[in-house]
């Protein structure tokens, strides 16, 4: 990284943030890392498949002047995910496919969770942090709009988003519920197939130079209370389910008190076991096995973090089992 740059991001990010975010990420990635703060990113988006064809939606976004590139490894996974320069993100965002839903404007790592749940066409599949409800567009996408998604959200106003972002990308598989996630493991215990919960959390990786407000909130305390809440929440999904069903942890956060320290709390108190993920990324760690004198579980190892460069955000993922027996 350019010195100038370097010593500018170092000062305008909390500085205990810093001190821990220079600590577990790999050296080989901490330039573009620390870059990413400042630096404009690429802007992605995918087609829904429930309400328009990639052939089509590319021909209109063309003409409008939009210069579209695919993003190969997750076409090939089915995913018709696409990049544009971060200079056309007004045009993009405001684009008449956006509000009509045939185009959902996602970030990369956003996609990755529902990837790796891999839904069948017949699941019943628990969003338990749900809103706005780009993860949930995408799994009823790839579930073609069969089986079914209960999709879980407390906060009023954006299980109202939510509720009509699936109403306006053709989203018919989904019952909305208003309630808090962490009573919905003992209301429903072992009832889903598969579970994913997107929790709540810090936001660190939306942390931007440009936007002090978007870390002006931003403590170790709250750090500590987000985690408590991510913990209870994270008992609950693993109760809501099935036996031999999967489940995924994740959070945009950096913080190992909201990641492995919250899985670690979950391997603790249930049979969970944790299963590798496999992804073709080469800004990915795997998760740390010991933090501030604490040794976790080895089996941490199999989470993954996703380190931001221009085209991804700060990502951290777990992919769990519960045991037949
Ligand atoms: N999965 C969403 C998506 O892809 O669009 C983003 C989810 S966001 C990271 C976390 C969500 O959890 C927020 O909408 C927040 O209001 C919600 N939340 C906060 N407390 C919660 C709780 N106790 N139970 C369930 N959800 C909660």
């Amino acid at each position: 990284m350019i010195p100038e740059l370097a010593s500018y991001v170092m000062s305008v990010l909390p500085p205990d943030f810093l001190a821990r975010f220079q600590q577990i990420c790999p050296p080989a990635l901490l330039d573009t890392a620390l870059a990413s703060f400042d630096q404009p990113k690429a802007v992605h988006f995918r087609v829904n498949l429930l309400k328009a064809q990639s052939a089509v939606v590319l021909a209109q976004l063309s003409r409008s002047g939009l210069n579209c590139r695919p993003v190969d490894w997750l076409q090939d996974c089915g995913i018709p995910a696409f990049s544009c320069e971060a200079a056309q993100r007004e045009l993009l965002t405001r684009h008449p496919l956006a509000e009509t839903g045939e185009i959902y404007i996602q970030g990369l790592s956003s996609m990755l969770a529902p990837l790796l749940l891999q839904p069948a066409h017949s699941d019943w599949i628990l969003d338990l942090a749900a809103a706005p409800g780009g993860k949930t567009i995408l799994l009823a996408d790839m579930m073609q709009n069969q089986g079914e998604i209960s999709a879980v959200e407390p906060v009023t106003s954006r299980f109202h988003r939510l509720r009509a972002n699936l109403q306006r990308c053709g989203v018919t598989n989904t019952r909305t519920y208003l309630k808090d996630g962490r009573a919905v493991g003992s209301l429903k215990p072992a009832a889903f197939d598969r579970v994913l919960l997107d929790a709540p959390c810090s936001s660190e990786s939306r942390f931007r130079s440009a936007e002090p407000d978007s870390m002006a909130h931003w403590s170790l305390r709250k750090v500590a209370e987000t985690a408590h809440k991510q913990k209870r929440l994270l008992l609950s999904a693993f109760d809501a389910l099935k036996p031999g069903g999967m489940l995924i942890y994740c959070t945009c956060a950096y913080s190992p008190e909201e990641n492995e320290l919250v899985v670690a709390h979950l391997l603790h108190k249930r049979p969970a076991a944790l299963l590798p993920i496999s992804l073709p990324l080469a800004n990915q760690s795997a998760g740390i096995t010991g933090w501030q004198g604490k040794t976790l579980p080895e089996s941490l190892q199999l989470t993954c973090r996703i380190w931001p460069d221009q085209d991804y955000d700060g990502f951290y993922l777990a992919r769990l089992s519960k045991p037949l027996t």
